[in-house]
């Protein structure tokens, strides 16, 4: 079929669409309405029908595959190769769900993962689906402050953890972060359940900490049938960043998003059962949740999980990857080519990697040289995608599932189906139909199945952060910019708002900022993304200190500027450090007060800083000037 004729059906002819989507996987009671826009912005997919997750992911392929890979884990951190079928991966699941079980676990209850790559993150997710409960899991780069915040909104019944991870064969201690985060927030858990990797001996807080050793042990023959659950039942939560230093908790449906996943896997990521999938994403970020776990198990692929970096032992391991286990689809983000194409070309010819078809890549704008070299280097298939941990699956790529189509340098493609994308004037709100116009990149309701349901706990924020942004409409904002050429590829130009992209890895400037100003030397300061060649963008901080003589000399100011980033590491994580802190006397601000960000940005990137009629002490941006130029 055309493409154009499969997208308008999706948006013309909604309910008979996805009806016919929802066949790709397995209900226990089919729905009595496909789509229920009666109260929007909350649309409900496949209401009345009763499916489970973790039943499509794993029980449902053990007639015809049980004997299968279906987890292939990894670790060059470890050096452990370990292989699941999808018989043992439904034994390992089981034992996991009777132990959350046990530890009172019920369904509609959340269990927080604050975990490394290892198989039990995906044993622990796929039991809780199984059981109804909502996992939320915590980047295992965030630290302390980040993390309390994720469990006092989350309020977890149980936390799994691990004693530590490893980053590029340094050991990096989970625990004493977790017991930390634990007595920072109100929120107290039952129960911790911690998995012992022998990297880090731990402390055991009695009476709370239980070993999944033991209970693994006690629970080896259990039998936990999966548990039907409404179409509209929450599946997870998972936590991202946004204007307000506080993070949203996305919340996902489970009959939508199964859909969504098993349709997306067929037409856009070319996965077929008994194939292998490797996405080198982590399980704490959206593509981890669908794109390692959910979409390929859904599809009834092997997936591999990858614990390490892309280049140790060698720039060549990824590749190599894909030779052992006859990898057909994989995905990336950009960052991790642009690390790889600083080393040696040699390492991508050494292996066959005839079985792959594709490259996906997402998570942050690809530049054309990083598409091309990548292009040339593999000899195949680049396909950028689009999308966010809101969304759940890309919103514009190249669905070359259902038309093969040429990709455009730039862009990521068309809308995919499901989604009425649109661009718009942010001033005024009116559509933009005129080619290679630029605005604010929103998506008329009602979203497609697999999106976000709400903000966990918080309908009014769902409804005022993405349906209330733009003048007059009540439209999702994406909040990036956009254009769309005459072929109706679309062009992503970065966000509106003050998220910021480091790496793939999206954080909020404020909730930077609101750590650095918890530094007693500081009395206000300001973050803004700055391009950068590695990682897409970096975090600069520009700070006022309370007392400016503290960094009179070069050596103070990189003596503090040092604590500051050590303060940023133990509070959010290493992810969230700037890249550098600078001391100014003044930030520039409007004569209302507000900063002007945009402003600094420009002004770092050595662009025109634009209209400047508000400030109210143009000296201000001078600073920074002298600063970053100088
Ligand atoms: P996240 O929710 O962490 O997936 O981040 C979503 C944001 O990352 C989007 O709103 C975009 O700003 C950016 N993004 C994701 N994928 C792409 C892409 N393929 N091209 C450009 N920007 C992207």
């Amino acid at each position: 079929m055309d493409y154009a004729t499969f997208y308008r059906r999706s948006i013309d002819d909604r309910e008979a669409f996805w009806a016919e989507q929802a066949r790709l996987i397995d209900w226990e009671r089919p729905w009595d309405q496909v789509c229920d826009n009666s109260n929007p912005p909350f649309t409900r997919w496949f209401v009345g029908g009763r499916t489970n997750l973790c039943h499509n992911a794993v029980d449902r392929h053990l007639a015809a595959r049980a004997q299968q890979n279906a987890l292939i884990f990894v670790s060059t951190e470890t050096g452990t190769e370990r292989i699941y079928s999808y018989a043992e991966l439904h034994r390992e699941v089981q034992t996991m769900a009777a132990t959350l079980q046990s530890l009172g676990v019920k369904q509609g209850d959340r269990v927080l993962l604050y975990l490394p790559m290892i198989p039990e993150a995906a044993f622990a997710m796929l039991a809780c689906t199984r059981i109804g409960a909502l996992h939320s899991v915590v980047f295992g780069g965030f630290a302390s402050v980040s993390l309390a915040s994720r469990i006092d909104d989350a309020e977890p019944t149980v936390i799994v953890s691990a004693d530590a991870g490893s980053r590029g064969g340094k050991v990096v201690p989970y625990k004493p972060l977790l017991d930390e985060a634990i007595r920072l927030a109100e929120h107290k858990p039952a129960k911790v359940l911690m998995i012992d990797r022998g990297l880090s001996p731990f402390e055991r807080v009695a009476g709370r900490d239980e070993a999944y050793a033991d209970w693994r042990e006690r629970h080896r023959q259990a039998q936990v049938p999966c548990a039907w659950v409404d179409a509209t039942h929450p599946s997870y939560t998972l936590y991202t960043s946004g204007t307000t230093g506080k993070p949203k908790g996305v919340q996902r449906d489970t009959g939508g998003y199964a859909v969504a996943l098993a349709s997306s896997m067929k037409h856009i990521f070319l996965g077929n059962p008994g194939e292998t999938y490797f996405s080198t994403s982590d399980i704490g970020w959206v593509v981890g949740h669908s794109y390692i776990i959910y979409g390929p198990l859904i599809a009834g692929m092997a997936t591999i999980m990858y614990e390490g970096l892309p280049i140790r032992p060698d720039a060549a391991i990824w590749w190599s990857l894909v030779e052992k286990y006859k990898v057909t689809s994989m995905f990336s983000a950009p960052t991790a080519v642009r690390v790889l194409k600083k080393q040696d070309p040699a390492a991508l010819k050494k292996h066959d990697l005839s079985s792959l078809r594709a490259l996906f890549l997402a998570g942050e704008p690809l530049d054309e040289p990083t598409a091309q070299w990548i292009a040339e280097s593999l000899g195949k298939p680049i396909i950028d995608n689009y999308w966010q941990t809101e969304t759940g699956w890309p919103i514009l790529t190249i669905c070359n599932g259902i038309e093969p189509a040429p990709s455009k340098f730039g862009s990521p493609g068309k809308a995919v189906y499901g989604y009425d994308v649109q661009l718009v004037d942010e001033s005024t709100g009116q559509e933009l139909t005129g080619a290679n116009q630029k605005g604010v990149v929103v998506i008329k309701g009602p979203l497609p199945p697999g999106c976000m349901q709400t903000v966990w706990r918080d309908d009014a924020r769902f409804v005022k952060t993405y349906w209330s942004s733009i003048p007059g409409q009540q439209v999702y904002s994406t909040f990036d910019w956009g254009i769309r050429d005459e072929d109706g590829y679309f062009f992503i130009l970065g966000r509106t708002d003050d998220v910021i992209n480091v790496a793939g890895h999206r954080l909020g400037t404020r909730e930077i900022e609101e750590s650095i100003s918890s530094h007693p030397a500081v009395a206000e300061v300001a973050v803004v993304g700055v391009a950068d060649q590695l990682k897409g963008q970096v975090a600069m901080a520009f700070a006022v200190l309370k007392d400016p003589s503290v960094a009179a000399t070069p050596e103070a100011a990189l003596k503090l500027e040092g604590a500051i980033m050590k303060l940023v590491d133990e509070q959010l994580g290493a992810v969230a450090r700037p890249a550098r802190v600078r001391f100014v006397g003044v930030l520039p601000k409007t004569r209302s007060g507000k900063l002007l960000r945009r402003a600094i940005q420009a002004v770092c990137e050595q662009r025109d800083p634009g209209d400047l009629t508000t400030i109210e002490d143009p000296t201000a941006l001078q600073q920074i000037k002298d600063l970053v130029q100088g």
